[in-house]
């Protein structure tokens, strides 16, 4: 392997950090010990270094439900946007305090020491207002993300993020979403203004049926309690290796007993999705493997066999369901994007909350900072040299609309 040299000196370097260092592994005899993913399971992950893992877990921001990054802004550039859900920074207001970069646990915000302002993923939301998918999950090869729309009680955000056990989060964020197949809830949603083709779109929602019906995606470290949106499904490829390697079928009878004998851990898969609790990674790997099952006996000896489905507790036709929106759902199955409502966005910004402080009883003074005037520069000190002149307005990434009587 190439030693790194110094550019200025032409001598060897010790490294301590860079681009990818995580990545390439560097460092992880210093920073191993306080990974909260190997939380309880150091010796195990140790002791079978030679059965080394790695898989690649794509992380953008999760458009959090109770996101901290919005909570620790002191200036309110930080926000959720009712609409939709999406935490955006507005470039206006921030004024590059970065509490939000320390406040984020998923380390989803940038500051961009160019123009001295917070970045973070935006969900592409100006092809989400069009119906479009955001570019990540549009040029995933492995066509591995869905992304739709979920109702849930917003008055209940707080009661759920304060549920005392990290175990029951799950369950608790759970207990936020509602059915819309439900009559009583498209009534209650209709009443609140919610569109009826954004009614619609939630009843077809691809993340409904893999997160709440079919229960087989888990929220990333539930246990920061800012009750992230985006999900994921645990790999089942270990489980099914090891049994065929083993001459077994990928049956739930035989995935139970061979799942603690992953080389991926099924604690340190709890300890990334499930606040450590392994037997909600068992739940959701038998029901894959379920689906697996029934799907070999269908297809290869054309049988349909009930019990697989009812030993996991669903039907034949939700691990039908399952596996079509798994393996060959088509592009508009995976992504069910209902379009903005431009006419609502008028009473959306006069709805109290609109702002990170402005809400009842909270400090208020979004917006209260006067626009900086011409001539005084918005730049980080420390960039000034290399940024845009004194004076000039910079880009707005992700503008708020300006609410009225501001
Ligand atoms: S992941 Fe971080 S940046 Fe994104 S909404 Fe949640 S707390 Fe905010
Ligand atoms: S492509 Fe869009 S949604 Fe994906 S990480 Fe980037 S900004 Fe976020």
């Amino acid at each position: 392997m190439a030693r790194p040299r110094s550019q200025l000196t032409g001598r060897e370097m010790s490294v301590r950090s860079g681009p990818t260092w995580d990545d390439m592994l560097a460092g992880a005899p210093e920073t191993a010990p306080d990974d909260p993913d190997l939380r309880g399971i150091e010796e195990q992950v140790k002791l079978s270094y030679e059965h080394a893992f790695m898989f690649y877990l794509p992380r953008i921001c999760e458009h959090c439900l109770n996101p901290s990054c919005v909570a620790s802004c002191p200036s309110g550039a930080m926000y959720k946007r009712d609409e939709d859900g999406i935490v955006l920074v507005d470039q206006d207001k921030c004024r590059g305090w970065r509490f939000c970069v320390s406040g984020c646990p998923y380390k989803k915000v940038y500051f961009n020491h160019q123009t001295g302002k917070a970045e973070k993923c935006t969900l592409c939301y100006p092809r989400i207002e069009v119906g479009l998918p955001t570019i990540c999950s549009e040029t995933c090869v492995g066509r591995i993300r869905y992304l739709g729309l979920v109702l849930y009680d917003a008055d209940r955000v707080r009661e759920a993020a304060s549920t005392p056990d990290e175990k029951r989060l799950l369950d608790a964020q759970l207990g936020l979403f509602l059915d819309p197949e439900d009559p009583a809830v498209r009534a209650q949603a209709r009443r609140d203004g919610v569109p009826e083709d954004w009614i619609e779109h939630a009843r077809r929602s691809p993340v409904h049926a893999l997160a709440i019906r079919y229960r087989v995606a888990l929220p990333l470290h539930p246990e920061y309690r800012t009750l992230p949106m985006v999900w994921y499904v645990p790999p089942l490829s270990p489980v099914v290796n090891v049994l065929e390697r083993d001459g077994f079928e990928a049956d739930p009878d035989d995935v139970f007993p061979a799942i603690d004998r992953l080389r991926i851990p099924v604690d340190y898969l709890a300890n990334l999705l499930a606040a450590g609790d392994p037997e909600v990674i068992r739940g959701v790997l038998r029901r894959l493997a379920a689906m697996r099952a029934y799907m070999r006996k269908q297809q290869v000896l054309g049988e349909t066999d009930d019990a697989v489905a009812a030993g996991v507790g669903m039907s034949s036709a939700d691990l039908e369901a399952m596996y079509r929106l798994l393996a060959i759902a088509k592009y508009e199955d995976r992504y069910v994007i209902p379009q903005a409502h431009t006419e609502l966005a008028q009473r959306l910004a006069e709805l109290p909350g609109t702002c990170g402080l402005d809400f009842e009883g909270g400090p208020g003074g979004c917006g209260a900072l006067p626009r900086p005037a011409a001539g005084i520069n918005q730049n980080f000190m420390l960039t000034r040299k290399g940024g845009p002149p004194m004076g000039r307005s910079l880009p707005v990434l992700n503008r708020r609309p300006e609410e009225p009587g501001r």
